[in-house]
């Protein structure tokens, strides 16, 4: 195992990893909290640290086609989401670079 650095986020307002603790997400990068996650309610969001990623695939989303990533906490290595390498369709072009964050797996700080 090789040394794993993980990054604090300033609070108050922050998620985390429901499963280790560890930061996840600043509560300042949401851009939607109206998302589907696959396993349920979702945010959009812009900004995610202490994440590992998964290889790029294509996949059908309900939005259509879109080249992910999904995304890993690196602390605990549970599934938090999926990341947005490629939209297919112009209207979905925003999510570019942007991620997806499984409300279920992680949870709200201040
Ligand atoms: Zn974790």
């Amino acid at each position: 195992m090789g040394l794993l650095f993980l990054q604090s986020l300033p609070g108050p307002k922050v998620f985390k990893c429901r499963c280790c603790k560890v930061d996840s997400a600043p509560h300042d990068a949401i851009v939607s909290k109206n998302f589907s996650g696959r396993y349920g309610p979702a945010y959009l969001i812009n900004r995610v640290v202490n994440i590992t990623m998964g290889p790029s695939e294509d996949r059908h989303l309900m939005t259509g086609w879109h080249t992910v990533n999904d995304i890993f906490c690196s602390c605990c290595q549970q599934l938090l989401g999926w990341k947005y390498e490629k939209a297919y369709d112009d209207s979905q072009k925003y999510k570019e670079g942007r991620f997806v964050l499984e409300k279920a797996r992680v949870m709200k700080i201040g």
